[in-house]
């Protein structure tokens, strides 16, 4: 699998899955961009650790949410690096609570990072990918958005919400070579899933036909996949990497 003259942008790529994911895709030979919002030490971390095993890296900060930062911010990377092939969709929040209690702050905040983050990246990339005519575009969903789950109704509406938007953009892209598909994890170890209690925890891995959370290297694995000359007749789906959890 052969990224080698590809430009990557994955956000939220600096820690997390996004990590794994921007790792995974320096490793195949695609110069990555490093995308975060609020920690820059996470995305130097990320960026050493790809210079230390050879691959090209550069960090790039924006919020996800705002949508001249986001123009801005793809027009220099095309302009610095010449190109842009492939974009990943991972930036993404939680703000949980019931929905009785929840606060319109705290669905707006969700709905905005998770997926109309994933709008304006994606529309921002597709400019550069469809003078190409070729391009990539992995949204990363989750469980949640499939089976619901309570507590997370915002965070459930925007996942569910970006399963919609990879369809909707898989069919209007399709013409121009470019792919869209989603990966959607279960419960993977990283900062996100640490907010859960232990007692919570132990519950979900019941749930888990595979009996333990995923790993960032499983997602970043299907992400891989999906982007490579492999996965190039694949468009409007989903992967899903759960372990076993819905189906
Ligand atoms: P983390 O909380 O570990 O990392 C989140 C990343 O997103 C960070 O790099 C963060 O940057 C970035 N980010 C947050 N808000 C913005 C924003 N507005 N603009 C740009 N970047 C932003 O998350 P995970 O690695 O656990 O999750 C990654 C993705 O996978 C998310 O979309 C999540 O919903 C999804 N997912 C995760 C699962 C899990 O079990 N962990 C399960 C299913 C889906 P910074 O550090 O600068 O804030």
């Amino acid at each position: 699998m052969n990224l080698a003259g590809k430009v990557a942008v994955v956000t939220g790529g600096s820690r997390g899955i996004g990590r794994a994911i921007c790792i995974r895709l320096a490793s195949m030979g695609a110069l990555v961009y490093v995308n975060y919002v609020s920690r820059s030490s996470a995305a130097e971390e990320t960026a050493t650790l790809i210079q230390q095993v050879g691959g090209r890296v550069e960090i790039i900060n924006f919020d996800v949410a705002e949508s001249t930062a986001v123009q801005n911010s793809f027009k220099k990377i095309v302009s610095e690096a010449g190109s842009l092939d492939i974009l990943v969709n991972n930036a993404g929040i939680t703000r949980d609570g019931l929905m009785a209690r929840m606060k319109e702050e705290d669905w707006d905040a969700v709905i905005d990072t998770n997926l109309k983050g994933a709008f304006l990246c994606s529309k921002a990339a597709s400019r550069e990918m469809m003078k190409k005519k070729w391009g990539r575009i992995v949204n990363i969903s989750s469980v949640s958005g499939f089976a619901g789950n309570p507590g997370q109704t915002n965070y459930s509406a925007a996942k569910a919400g970006m399963i919609g938007l990879t369809k909707a953009m898989a069919r209007e892209y399709a013409s121009r070579n470019i792919t869209v598909n989603s990966v959607a994890p279960g419960y993977i170890a990283t900062e996100m899933t640490e907010l859960l209690s232990e007692e919570v925890r132990e519950q979900i891995k019941k749930e888990i036909l595979l009996a333990s959370f995923g790993k960032v290297e499983d997602v970043a694995g299907a992400v891989a996949y999906l982007v490579s000359d492999d996965g190039s007749y694949i468009t409007g789906q989903t992967l899903h990497v759960n372990g076993g959890m819905y189906m």
